[in-house]
């Protein structure tokens, strides 16, 4: 347990722990094995009212900060990847998009279930031509008079499988750079729009990777976000944000991969003493534990910065980038500790190892978010 947390998130962080190992640990392998959407998984967190965490009370929701989220996320990436990764799309990504861009009615008309977990929300924005570069998006959206009409095709959008509400980002003028470009709300068995899954990812395999494709689809009016040309701005704050969530998530899998190696270190003897009594694997904890926890104070930091209104784009980038890094070396040195039968299933630190990946890709690659961190050290030139 975490000094700095307050008594109530002292709680939450007792409470998510015990469904996690209870409900999310037991089911984990099955989830990666069999690239399973964890649609129990999903239903039981909305029954603790964590798939509404972050929207308002009177539209149904928690009414929770990002600080209290990441308490949550991290109990529950440690124990499953892949449902911290469902949890944060369909939270931070998805509904977040339209809890604060919406309009009144917007809101009203799909927050309710996105909190309640009747829903499922998705976050389009990377297609197959570009990802980092979201200023090339090419998925056109034009005005009929009476509605939009959507051409054009989304990849690796998570969630998208089992989704029903999709935030989709799209551009009316390819030459007019981001004032092209808008975000519209589209509804699963809208005509035109086509859910084609993605299998075969190395690791956080239950997430529900699906492609997009809008062919000549019309989208009601009322659902665009904000005004035309208010897209890439939504888009990036959204990011901004919700990289708070990818930090705590990766916190999860770094204490997770510690838990293991602990466990372990205990058990196993090699020369005739519990591994754990070995300096070089006793100094590998202890760099794994003080890693995590200068993560942990990154993300409090910027998720802190967030719930208070203040400026916090930088911190986001900085916690993303170095919880994704400690998670990857708190992975390796997990498996490296468990020796071969970490190199193998159902042992978790083998799925945390390839889970972890991906961590420093979406989002934001770590060459972004050095991007955005670069430009902030060094100013104009
Ligand atoms: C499992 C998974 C789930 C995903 N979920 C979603 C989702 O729900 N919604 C969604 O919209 N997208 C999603 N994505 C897409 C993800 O956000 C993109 O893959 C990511 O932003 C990188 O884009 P890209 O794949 O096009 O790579 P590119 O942009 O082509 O980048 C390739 C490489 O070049 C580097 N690079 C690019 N530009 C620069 C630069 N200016 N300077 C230095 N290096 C640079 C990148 O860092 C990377 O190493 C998901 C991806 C995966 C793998």
């Amino acid at each position: 347990m975490q000094p700095f947390y307050n008594e109530q998130q002292q709680m939450l962080a007792t409470t998510v722990r015990e469904f996690a190992e209870n409900d999310l640990a037991p089911l984990a392998d099955e989830v990666d094995t069999n690239e399973e959407f964890p649609k129990t998984q999903f239903a039981n967190l909305a029954e603790l009212g964590l798939t509404g965490l972050l929207i308002p009370t009177d539209l149904g929701g928690a009414g929770m900060g990002y600080r209290d989220f990441m308490v949550v996320l991290e109990e529950i990436g440690a124990v499953c990847g892949s449902t911290s990764t469902v949890l944060i799309t369909h939270t931070s990504l998805g509904s977040e998009t339209i809890n604060r861009f919406g309009n009144e009615s917007q809101r009203a008309q799909w927050l309710p279930h996105l909190a309640a977990g009747e829903k499922i929300a998705a976050f389009a924005l990377s297609e197959p031509q570009t990802g980092s570069d979201a200023l090339g998006l090419q998925t056109t959206i034009t005005d009929d008079g009476e509605t939009y009409i959507l051409n054009g095709t989304k990849l690796f959008i998570t969630n998208a499988s089992v989704a029903d509400v999709f935030a989709v980002f799209v551009t009316a003028d390819r030459s007019a750079g981001y004032r092209g470009i808008s975000a519209i709300v589209v509804e699963r068995g809208t005509p035109g729009f086509e859910i084609n899954e993605q299998h075969g990812k190395m690791g956080m395999r239950g997430s529900g990777t699906a492609e997009l494709v809008f062919s000549d689809c019309a989208v009601p009016k009322s659902n665009l976000l904000g005004n035309v040309g208010d897209g890439y701005s939504i888009a990036l704050k959204i990011l901004d944000s919700s990289r708070i969530t990818v930090a705590a998530q990766c916190l999860g899998l770094a204490k997770g991969a510690l838990d293991q190696a602990v466990a372990y270190a205990k058990q196993r003897h090699a020369f005739g003493r519990p591994l754990a009594t070995k300096q070089a694997i006793q100094f590998m904890l202890a760099d794994m534990e003080t890693e995590l926890d200068a993560a942990r104070l990154l993300t409090y930091r910027a998720a802190a910065l967030y719930d208070d209104g203040l400026s916090y784009g930088t911190e986001s980038a900085k916690a993303k980038l170095y919880a994704s890094e400690v998670a990857g070396r708190n992975v390796d040195k997990a498996v490296q500790i468990h020796g071969g039968i970490g190199y193998f299933k159902p042992t978790p630190v083998e799925r945390m190892y390839r889970d972890q990946r991906v961590t420093e890709i979406y989002e934001g690659t770590s060459e972004i978010q050095r991007l955005v961190i670069s430009r902030a050290v060094i100013g104009e030139i």
